[in-house]
């Protein structure tokens, strides 16, 4: 199995978003302090069974007048993006030799825009999301959380992921990707309710591609919540999960937004803990 990065884009957010400030949400509509360009990954796992897809990243369609909702606080006062056509994820992907429509299976970590603006890429291919999430970010309720289902196609109908009873380290429920069970699903509440994980385990490691649990690894370490996770408690439960999963086996932690995550990933650097 190989994993690789597929960058689409860049995203600022505030730094009361990238670590949480007293007065979480508010903090980051009023706050006026930026974080620096951030990357916006996706992730290519090329594997015995299939091409598989982590993510879609984000679509160079913001850049147009009206793609994100004006009336929302969230769009209009504490997200900047820069992703160009170029940047999309099936330009990415032709950087490894593969079409976007012979990607067999798309796993989405959660519903915001910069992880979902690529779904469009993918109408040939299965696309599994978590059912919470899912249910979370659709229809006006979803709207109003700040997911965007208005530019979901018609075509879609994602198969909706039920975790099993079945633990996965310290994790108490899972869900096989694979049939040989290299590539698992588990549940990483916080960041938003429904939130997963992925984990690919080459043998002598594990690929956590961690979506938003936390913006670094560094925040990782230091169990601290974003600003806009509406449960901070389930973020440190989440996030101490993580590390205890490092603890019993090497861990290469790749969050979507950390601008180290692709040279971890070339490199074998493990979270050390
Ligand atoms: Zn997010």
């Amino acid at each position: 199995m190989e994993i690789f990065p597929l960058q689409t884009g860049s995203v600022k957010v505030k730094k009361a978003q990238k670590s949480r400030e007293k007065g979480g949400m508010l903090r980051v509509l009023t706050s006026e302090k930026w974080t620096d360009w951030l990357p916006i990954y996706a992730w290519l796992i090329k594997h015995p069974e299939g091409t598989f897809v982590v993510d879609t990243g984000e679509t160079s369609l913001t850049s147009r007048s009206g793609y994100f909702p004006k009336w929302h606080p969230y769009y209009r006062y504490a997200v900047k993006m820069d992703v160009s056509r170029d940047d999309e994820i099936d330009r990415q992907l032709a950087r490894y030799n593969v079409d976007s429509k012979d990607v067999d299976k798309v796993i989405l970590t959660h519903f915001h825009t910069d992880h979902a603006g690529g779904l469009y890429h993918f109408s040939n291919s299965d696309i599994l999301v978590p059912k919470s999430e899912y249910q979370n970010a659709k229809g006006t309720i979803g709207k109003l959380r700040g997911y965007l289902p208005q530019h979901w196609k018609d075509w879609f109908k994602p198969d909706e992921i039920e975790f099993k009873k079945q633990n996965y380290g310290p994790f108490a429920e899972s869900y096989p990707v694979t049939k040989d069970g290299s590539i698992m699903a588990v549940p990483t509440p916080g960041h938003t309710p429904g939130h997963l994980s992925v984990v690919a385990d080459t043998g002598d490691k594990k690929v956590f591609l961690a979506g938003d649990t936390s913006y670094t690894e560094q925040l990782l370490i230091n169990l601290q919540p974003d600003g806009v996770t509406p449960d901070t408690k389930q973020s440190l439960d989440t996030q101490m999960k993580i590390l205890k999963l490092a603890e019993q086996g090497p861990v290469i932690y790749l969050p979507s937004h950390d601008p180290e995550a692709s040279r971890r990933l070339s490199t074998n650097k493990t979270l050390a803990v």
